[in-house]
């Protein structure tokens, strides 16, 4: 058996990084494998919620307040433009910051990226090392790229989005030995194609939506087209936007998804033609929000989504997207990834030995702990898909009442839900949580107790 604890994380994305980080700050050894020759600096808006402890705790707060912008409200249109109502992040009359200390918080994808992988020393990361296979046994677990390299470790971590081929070989091993549940051999979700960008930085002053301190999202709905396209105002000046493709009514195509699966420039500027008329309600159309979009910074992706009910089994443990894939339009895709790789690496810290009874321990205590959430994450996120796409008169309905009459009760607790429970890094100190809702956090390990002698066991 390993004498040391060594993780082997697949996926350079949200999660993964993010594990690294807190894997590097609780001295656990890890490396991380990478298929990309290097980072892929992709994406549009990401929310960050019930996590701002965390960096708070890391000594990245500021530098993430920097990079992000407070997330205000979601205004949605009809294609004319015509005002159709508002989903408020902070209702009027609420005190939002006082009660939860933090608002949502909007960043590029990219920021979040570098952000993280500032903090995780470069050598710890191996790039162009695409994983294909995976084998384990009662004492390690060992990787092979495509390279035809191998790795070997004491846990493995499969946090490699959604396509994830950790658990396309862990769920063949189970499969093999008639443990899969049969809902995990099922396909996905598929429900929209998506194409997302960042503008490059324009001038605030032709759009001043950019002056304002909040970032206010703008929704406009297509009529008689399966079409949506956003508006999320960023920092640096800049615009991110995305476009949607409902194509829930065509199912699911093998053939797309081989083509499409993942998040790239293939393909993009086709939806974009559809749409790109679109009347843009800072102005002009989409066409002049594409304009200054680098095309390099224009991807495409097939959004799917599936709750995945196995995480884990021997030494392979997966996180993020790769077991609990979710559309953006909860905003908790890397919330619900980043609050995973705190919750494994808290567990890990007081791990007590390399044995396979004992990782098997931590990973089931890490599952009981995430599943639920993320599993909400899930639904909510399609359930709002649903409404804010939803065609025709019942459509229009169901978004009028959403949008102009849901209670204020009603918001409240659902923001309370995603405040309830913010943990924290259990090896680091903990910082006093911001806000006067009350908050239930885990306890600091017991080896961080002053004047504890427990010893560091693996
Ligand atoms: C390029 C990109 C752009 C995105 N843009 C947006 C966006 O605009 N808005 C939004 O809400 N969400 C976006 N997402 C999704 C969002 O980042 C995730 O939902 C969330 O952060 C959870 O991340 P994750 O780390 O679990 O997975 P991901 O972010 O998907 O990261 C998975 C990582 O694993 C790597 N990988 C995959 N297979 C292998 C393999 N076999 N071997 C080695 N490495 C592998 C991938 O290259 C990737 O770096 C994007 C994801 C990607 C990858």
């Amino acid at each position: 058996m390993a004498s040391e604890l060594h993780v082997l994380i697949v996926g350079a994305g949200i999660g993964g990084l993010a594990l690294a980080l807190l894997l590097e700050k609780a001295s656990i050894s890890y490396e991380v494998f990478e298929k990309a020759p290097e980072i892929k600096l992709l994406g549009s808006a990401i929310t960050v919620s019930s996590i701002m402890q965390i960096f708070e705790q890391l000594g990245m707060y500021e530098e993430l307040l920097e990079l992000s912008r407070p997330f205000g409200a979601l205004h949605v249109r009809d294609e004319k433009l015509d005002y159709k109502g508002t989903f408020w992040s902070r209702p009027p009359g609420d005190d939002y910051e006082g009660l939860y200390g933090d608002y949502p918080r909007v960043i590029a994808r990219p920021d979040l990226i570098n952000l993280l992988l500032s903090r995780v020393p470069a050598k710890r990361i191996h790039y162009g090392k695409r994983v294909l296979t995976t084998r384990q046994d009662e004492d390690e677990v060992t990787i092979k790229c495509a390279d035809n390299t191998a790795y070997t470790g004491s846990l493995l971590v499969g946090a490699d989005g959604a396509y994830s081929s950790v658990r396309q070989n862990l769920y063949k091993e189970l499969q093999k030995a008639g443990h899969l549940p049969k809902v995990d051999a099922k396909p996905m979700g598929y429900s929209f194609d998506c194409v997302v960008g960042i503008s490059d930085p324009v001038n605030p002053d032709d759009y001043p939506v950019l002056k304002e301190e909040f970032s206010e999202f703008e929704i406009v709905l297509g009529k008689d087209v399966p079409f949506t396209v956003w508006y999320m105002p960023m920092t640096k000046n800049r615009i991110g936007w995305m476009v949607t493709h409902d194509v829930r009514d065509l199912g699911t195509n093998v053939e797309r998804n081989m083509r499409c699966s993942e998040w790239g420039p293939d393909a993009a500027l086709d939806v974009l033609k559809s749409v790109s008329h679109f009347k843009c309600p800072y102005g002009g159309s989409l066409a002049d929000i594409i304009d200054i979009t680098p095309k390099e910074m224009i991807s495409k992706v097939m959004l799917e989504d599936k709750f995945f009910s196995t995480w884990y089994s021997g030494r392979t443990v997966l996180l993020g997207d790769a077991c609990h894939k979710m559309l953006p339009f909860a905003g908790q895709g890397a919330n619900m990834s980043i609050l995973s790789a705190l919750e494994l690496t808290n567990l890990l810290f007081d791990i007590h030995s390399n044995s396979q009874e004992e990782i098997t321990r931590v990973l089931k205590e890490y599952y009981a702990a995430r599943y639920e959430l993320a599993k909400w994450c899930v639904g909510s996120a399609n359930q709002n898909g649903a409404m804010l796409h939803r065609k025709g008169t019942v459509g229009d309905f169901v978004r009028y009442l959403f949008l102009n009459w849901m209670p204020q009760w009603l918001i409240k607790r659902v923001t309370d839900s995603f405040h309830v429970y913010r943990p924290q890094a259990s090896f680091i100190p903990f910082v006093k949580v911001r806000g006067s809702f009350k908050t239930y956090s885990n306890k600091p390990s017991r080896r961080m107790v002053p004047g504890s002698s427990i010893p560091k066991s693996v």
